[in-house]
């Protein structure tokens, strides 16, 4: 480190960093078929298959709050998560590792409640806890959950894959936890300027579900079999679809234009969003923790995903030079920005 020079780490950004920090390094074994830059990582199993590692923390303070997060609740989201990023390469995850630093601040029955949610989704999911570490923490809960999970070499899927003019699809409904994350916050305020006010999450079910219980999309893995489809990239919306287009752009060395009216937003997640004055756009591109899939197809086959339930047909890849828009309901182009979340950048 030179005596004179400090780069400020919300100058560069999470993606800045982790490209500065591992550009050094290159790759020694055969058996690492892909290393870092996609959600999991890709090592050599046997001649046909592949072993695929992923792993994430999950920090008090900065993923979750606890006076509203249910620990049952976050060891079962601290497991899918990490489950998310294996099916975003179209593998099957298979077993986890776990590691929690805590400090003494937590009963034993309180961690116990937090691997209820553990062993919840292994059983959900059936994935085996094959092992992990337990350490003391000075401050907040920390908690690391690494995924193993496996595919056939050829059914895996990477950000790098997509060719121009294949259509972009994204699962389910998105800005449904950034909206539940928001409505969390609004009584967490309301009880601390008055704590005999009771918080009142009537009516917001969904959003709060999917803020504090996600699921991964292992269905949607099954589905693409059983269409036939294999996707040429794919992502989890884990920080908002806008920076997912990126990175799937930047993977695969293209632009993107999508359509602002084919976006899948519940009709619950726009009203709330229009209650609290943020433009219902902004949570589905920016919100992130939605866990859903993102992913390209061939144009071929636009006829086995068109009409699907569970997907969308968003828009579609364009060249580099044409950038990454978004065709607003006026039919204006706007220019894309991901603003989802990125640790060193802040809200
Ligand atoms: P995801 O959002 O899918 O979990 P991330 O954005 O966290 O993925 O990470 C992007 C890539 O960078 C991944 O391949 C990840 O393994 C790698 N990565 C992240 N942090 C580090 C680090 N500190 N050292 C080495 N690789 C890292
Ligand atoms: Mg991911």
């Amino acid at each position: 480190m030179s005596e004179d020079k400090r780069t400020e780490l919300e100058t560069i950004g999470e993606f800045g960093l982790i490209d500065a920090l591992t550009k050094g390094f290159k790759k020694k074994n055969d058996s690492t078929i892909f290393g870092i830059g996609d959600d999991a990582a890709v090592i050599n199993r046997d001649d046909k298959n592949v072993t695929l590692v992923s792993t994430d923390f999950l920090i008090e303070g900065i993923h979750f709050n606890l006076m509203y997060t249910p620990l049952k609740h976050l060891g079962y989201k601290s497991v899918v998560v990490n489950l998310s990023d294996i099916y975003a390469m179209n593998g099957r995850p298979e077993q986890i590792t776990v590691s929690i630093a805590v400090s003494n601040r937590f009963p034993k029955e309180a961690l116990e409640e937090l691997y209820d949610g553990i062993k919840t989704a292994c059983d959900i999911y059936n994935i085996d806890l094959i092992g992990g570490d337990t350490t003391s923490s000075l401050s907040g809960l920390v908690i690391s959950v690494t995924a193993l999970g496996t595919a056939k070499k050829e059914d895996v899927v990477y950000r790098s894959g997509a060719k121009e003019n294949d259509l972009l699809v994204v699962t389910g409904d998105l800005g449904a936890a950034y909206m539940g994350l928001q409505v969390l916050e609004r009584e967490k305020s309301v009880y601390k300027a008055n704590p005999d006010i009771q918080p009142d999450l009537d009516g917001f079910d969904y959003l709060l579900e999917r803020q504090l219980k996600p699921e991964a999309r292992k269905d949607v893995i099954q589905f693409l079999k059983d269409l036939d489809v294999k996707p040429t990239s794919m992502i989890d919306v884990s920080d908002g679809l806008a920076s997912e287009i990126f990175h799937l752009c930047k993977g695969s060395d293209l632009g993107a234009q999508i359509y602002d009216e084919k976006l899948p937003i519940d009709t619950k997640v726009s009203m709330t969003a229009i209650d609290f004055n943020i433009d219902p756009a902004t949570c589905i591109l920016n919100g992130g923790e939605d866990y859903e899939l993102l992913f390209s197809v061939a144009q071929e086959d636009f006829d086995k995903i068109k009409g699907n339930p569970h997907m969308s047909i968003i828009g579609h890849f364009t060249s580099k030079d044409a950038g990454v828009y978004m065709i607003d309901k006026q039919g204006a182009a706007i220019k894309l920005k991901a603003q989802g979340w990125d640790s060193f950048r802040g809200e």
